[in-house]
């Protein structure tokens, strides 16, 4: 981290929404150094040699295939990244890891379950949580692909309640050791797994406990069949049954009921990085899309030169754009605050936990966002291959189908939409993000006359800038009078949480998707980067119709009378365009770019 940086105040978690972010501020995935450049190049080297000529191989559930490709994965050092150096990792920082997250995942969705599995929530609970013996002896095979690991917390009948586990862990009359008895579901990686982290509640505490707990079949651990999936193939997941399983008393991790916390945080940096996990896949689908589209003719055209094909080819290449500045801005705060912390004398354990916690609303933000374009992305895919989009012989079958897995773990989209708005509202009560400050003016300003100065909106995204800003005036005047209409009873009313969650959602991907092209714009000249400009303007389009609409939906479910006609109108000036772009035009000259390029060039 540069003085520079060091020196500022950084932007605390959710404070994005009530301060202005000056462009210089946030990183950019052009920013990246050298060093980070070698290595996206290797991990897609890597990529293109190991995984994308093979994916017949995947798709044919060749688990052993998935195993080979991980121990190739070690050999290079991928699975370390995340790892300090003291334990044999490479101990880059934060932004390299999702780098790394971001290129491995674009091959199939089956290995990079198997990675994110195994580097991710199988390996970080004990490097963030382990004690020195237990770090000392788990992480460094860990990070060699010697051994993989896998993270049992769904049961039968917990899954999102997290908490709610049957599985126990009992102490034993000599006080030496555990025995764990219960069944985990939806395990992943749980066929080739060296090492489980287990949670597992202790006599009726309140909240679990998390054990490291050696994959040892003499040792009361069974394995259900591979679950037959819609997707990721490759990706072994099964039911783990322990049956009187011993795990000596030093094997706890962290404390006696801190396994929720563990499982949570575990959670929030699985989030960002499943976000990263789901850009290279968007790349990629684009180029196929595009080439494929450019080569087939139909009524004597290449299907590319219809609007239709560009309107969708335009919309996929700016979700990615979007989904790019999103994910490396919040990569990027999270790696300051942790330069920070450690400058302060956090550990480096302590300095990734609290600066990740920090950021959990923009992780939460990310995963929803990043997850639903991937998806659509897949989707439209198969819609510009036609006919051939539904035949497991081209790409993008297999692609939609292993999409589809990336709304539902690492937490479902709607409890990561609840989970945003919930540590918003809890951060504004602990004084931590002030919004009930701007919520009041946002109020003031509702019963004033507005003004009708005109600014010059000759400047670059002058406009779209004074939009995001209003934009966010929507969210603080919908959730302000939620939370003082509802209080507590707020958590109650779901589709209310929901619609404001996608109006956060949306300010925080369009106004990164303005700053980086900004940014870019600043450093390069707006002539170089025309359709990122482009790309900017059309999210900031759909954002605003979306905002409106979830907006209205959120008033008209709790506000009567004069409150709601007051509301509506305020919602209508937020969501009010001085000069309104022409959408079909912006779809256009992106889709042009992009079928020149040949592919996703940005
Ligand atoms: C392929 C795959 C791999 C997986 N890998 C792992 C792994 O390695 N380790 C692991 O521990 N788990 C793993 N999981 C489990 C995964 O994390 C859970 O499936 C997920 O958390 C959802 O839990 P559930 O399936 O029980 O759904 P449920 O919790 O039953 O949810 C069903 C629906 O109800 C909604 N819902 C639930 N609660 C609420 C609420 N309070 N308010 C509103 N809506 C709600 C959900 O959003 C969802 O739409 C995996 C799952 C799959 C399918």
């Amino acid at each position: 981290m540069d003085s520079k940086t060091k020196n500022k105040e950084l932007l605390r978690g959710g404070q994005f929404l009530v301060k202005e972010t000056p462009c210089e501020d946030i990183f950019i995935l052009e920013d990246i150094n050298e060093e980070q450049k070698m290595m996206r190049d290797s991990v897609i080297e890597f990529n293109d040699r190991e995984i994308i000529p093979n994916r017949k191989r995947f798709e044919n559930k060749d688990y052993a295939f998935t195993e080979q490709c991980m121990k190739k994965a070690g050999e290079m050092g991928f699975l370390s990244v995340a790892v300090p150096e003291e334990y044999e990792g490479l101990g880059m920082d934060f932004v390299s890891t999702v780098l790394v997250c971001d290129y491995i995942s674009s091959g199939t969705g089956s290995f990079s379950t198997a990675y994110g599995a195994h580097s991710g929530i199988g390996t970080m609970p004990i490097v963030l949580y382990g004690n020195e013996e237990q770090k000392k002896k788990y992480v460094p095979k860990l990070a060699s692909g010697e051994w993989f690991g896998a993270y049992c917390l769904t049961e039968p009948d917990a899954g999102s309640d997290a908490n709610s586990g049957k599985t126990t862990a009992t102490l034993s009359k000599d006080g030496k050791s555990y025995k764990i008895n219960g069944q985990k579901m939806w395990i992943s990686n749980a066929g080739f797994c060296n090492l489980f982290i287990v949670f597992a509640r202790i006599e009726d505490d309140k909240y679990i406990t998390g054990f490291i707990v050696e994959n040892d079949p003499k040792n009361g651990i069974t394995l259900g069949e591979e679950e037959k999936k819609l997707g990721i193939h490759a990706s072994s997941t099964r039911q783990v049954f322990f049956n009187n399983t011993v795990v000596p008393v030093k094997n706890m991790l962290s404390e006696r009921g801190n396994g929720f916390k563990i499982a949570m945080n575990a959670l929030n940096i699985g989030r960002i990085k499943l976000a990263a996990a789901c850009l290279d896949s968007q790349r990629r689908i684009i180029t196929k899309a595009v080439q494929y589209a450019k080569e087939r003719k139909q009524f004597k055209t290449s299907i590319i030169n219809f609007g239709a094909i560009k309107a969708k080819v335009a919309e996929m290449a700016t979700n990615a754009y979007v989904g790019e500045a999103a994910v490396y801005r919040a990569s990027k705060n999270i790696s300051d605050r942790i330069a920070i912390r450690k400058e302060q004398g956090n550990s480096h354990q302590e300095a990734e936990l609290k600066s990740v916690e920090e950021y959990a609303i923009e992780c939460s933000i990310l995963k929803v966002a990043v997850s639903e374009d991937a998806q659509n992305c897949a989707d439209e895919g198969i819609q510009i291959y036609g006919g051939m989009g539904f035949s497991k012989d081209t790409y993008m079958e297999a692609a939609w189908r292993d999409a589809r897995i990336t709304r539902i773990y690492e937490g479902t989209n709607e409890i990561n939409r609840m989970h945003a708005v919930g540590m918003l509202i809890k951060k504004a009560m602990k004084g931590h993000v002030d919004l009930l400050g701007p919520a009041t003016k946002v109020g003031e300003e509702l019963m004033s006359v507005p003004s009708f100065d005109i600014p010059d909106y000759s400047r670059l995204f002058t406009e779209e800038k004074e939009m995001v800003t209003k934009l966010k005036k929507v969210f603080l005047m919908v959730a302000g009078k939620a939370v003082q209409t509802f209080g507590t009873e707020l958590e109650k009313h779901q589709q209310l949480l929901m619609a404001a969650a996608d109006i956060l959602i949306e300010i925080y991907m369009a106004e990164s998707a303005i700053l980086r092209t900004e940014k870019l714009a600043k450093a390069k000249g707006e002539d170089k980067i025309k359709t990122q400009i482009a790309m900017a303007r059309l999210y900031l389009y759909h954002a605003v119709e979306l905002i409106n609409q979830k907006g209205k939906e959120g008033i008209i479910s709790f506000a009567e009378g004069d409150e709601q006609r007051i509301m509506l109108m305020g919602l209508k000036r937020f969501t009010k365009y001085a000069n309104m772009p022409n959408v079909a035009k912006l779809r256009i000259q992106i889709a042009n770019k992009v079928a020149e390029e040949n592919g996703y060039c940005f």
